[in-house]
């Protein structure tokens, strides 16, 4: 039977099943808009708004969207048009992917990095007030941005997190990367900062093959954005250049596909929530695996991008004793690209020996279980930033993994994981 199954990976871009996608795709070639502009790229950054802008409670708001290459390049943008410069400060999450933190040094700036709290395990409000007030103290100045991030799709304290930020007037800049379509009292991630950053990569809740979108308040920031993604151009019949820009705008094809992808969001969204629903009932009654839930409050609605679950260290898996003995040889799970050749095969800081374990036993029966993020306060690049801890995400990330979910894991998927989870747990 494993022989035949097909590799279960944690998410896949899935189209959908009309092939809407191509139909924009090729309208592009058709009409000869195969530039980084165009009538795709103004349509689905309408959709997106829309999308962004309609409340649970049929109350509306009036945000706009640009369109991006990535959704690194909208936190990058989002930053410059905070005013963040060379040597300020930013307080970050840590426990996120590095695209969060890393277009902080891009601009010569400093991350602060800040632990989470273990209920939504995103940026702790309370550390956060610590730190702003600390900065202060040490440095003179206030951060000039907060970024906190909706991990796993989970939304953070939004209320408390806003409260603070308004508290001390600093910017707040959403990561809803991973958190797209997820709500906070009804109301759409990455509308409550004055920037939310949304990623269209292959892996996130839709695809643009590559992609991203800034979600700004008004149309004056939306404006500003626009102007540093095209190069940052002044009104002349020549190239005329007041500022240094970018050229981040999205392609007219990839935005072609978005289009085609905004048709089947709301679906997407829904299958994530039933495979977590699917997990939750399937693994009630295994012993020392927690599911990472969201918080007994109702104005939480996680679009549970991936499903991230904790095994209890004293669980014993099957081939325990044999983890951390082989070098890794590519990235886990397989990323694309270039992966730096290491010559350990363990660091300092990693995820319990079980939790090893249950990868290679899940890797072995084709299922792709990764570990958490590793904490950016943890990351050897980062040895010399600030940070402000509390040992949460540290925790997390030595018992912490993730389970497939997304539109391409069917309900027999989810119960064949769990199986396989059974059967890697000896005691
Ligand atoms: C994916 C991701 C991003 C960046 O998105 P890209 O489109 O891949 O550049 C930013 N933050 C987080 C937390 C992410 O997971």
């Amino acid at each position: 039977m494993s022989q035949e199954r097909k590799t279960i990976y944690l998410c896949l871009a899935h189209m959908s099943s009309e092939g809407i996608e191509q139909k924009y795709v090729q309208e592009a070639f058709d009409t000869n808009w195969v530039v980084p502009m165009g009538p795709n790229v103004n349509a689905f950054e309408q959709n997106l708004a829309d999308f962004a802008n309609h409340n649970a409670d049929g109350t509306s708001l009036d945000r706009k969207v640009v369109c991006l290459s990535a959704g690194t390049a909208a936190v990058h943008l989002a930053l410059i048009a905070c005013g963040v410069q060379a040597g300020d400060e930013v307080c970050v999450q840590s426990f996120t992917f590095c695209a969060s933190s890393h277009p902080i040094t891009y601009l010569g700036a400093k991350p602060v990095f800040i632990d989470s709290e273990r209920d939504t395990w995103n940026m702790d409000p309370e550390l956060l007030e610590k730190a702003i007030i600390d900065r202060k103290a040490k440095t003179g100045k206030y951060p000039k941005a907060i970024i906190p991030v909706a991990l796993y799709g989970m939304p953070y304290q939004v209320d408390k997190i806003m409260a603070i930020a308004d508290k001390y007037g600093i910017p707040v800049i959403e990561d809803a990367a991973e958190g797209m379509g997820s709500r906070f009292s009804g109301q759409v991630l990455g509308t409550f900062g004055k920037f939310g950053v949304l990623s269209f990569n292959g892996n996130k809740m839709i695809t643009t093959s590559g992609g991203g979108a800034l979600i700004c308040r008004n149309a004056e920031d939306a404006n500003t954005i626009m102007w540093y993604a095209t190069q940052a151009r002044d009104a002349y019949p020549y190239y005329e250049h007041t500022s240094i820009g970018y050229n981040y705008r999205m392609s007219n094809v990839c935005a072609g596909i978005g289009r085609g992808q905004m048709t089947v969001l709301d679906a997407h969204i829904a299958h994530h929530k039933h495979v977590q629903e699917l997990y939750r009932t399937l693994l009630k009654d295994v012993k020392g695996i927690t599911l990472h839930e969201q918080p007994a409050d109702e104005r939480y609605d996680s679009n549970f991008w991936l499903c991230a679950a904790t095994l209890d260290p004293s669980v014993r898996i099957q081939g325990q004793e044999n983890a951390y003995k082989e070098v890794i040889k590519t990235a886990v799970g397989g990323a694309a690209g270039v992966i730096k050749a290491v010559d350990s095969a363990t660091t300092d800081c990693q995820p319990n020996e079980n939790v090893e374990a249950l990868r290679v036993f899940m890797l072995s029966k084709k299922v792709e279980c990764r570990p958490v993020w590793k904490p950016m306060h943890k990351q050897p690049v980062y040895a010399d930033a600030v940070s402000y801890t509390n040992g949460v995400s540290e925790a997390l990330f030595k018992v912490g993994f993730c389970l497939p979910a997304g539109p391409y894991v069917s309900d027999d998927d989810v119960r064949y994981i769990v199986d396989c989870i059974k059967e890697a747990i000896v005691g």
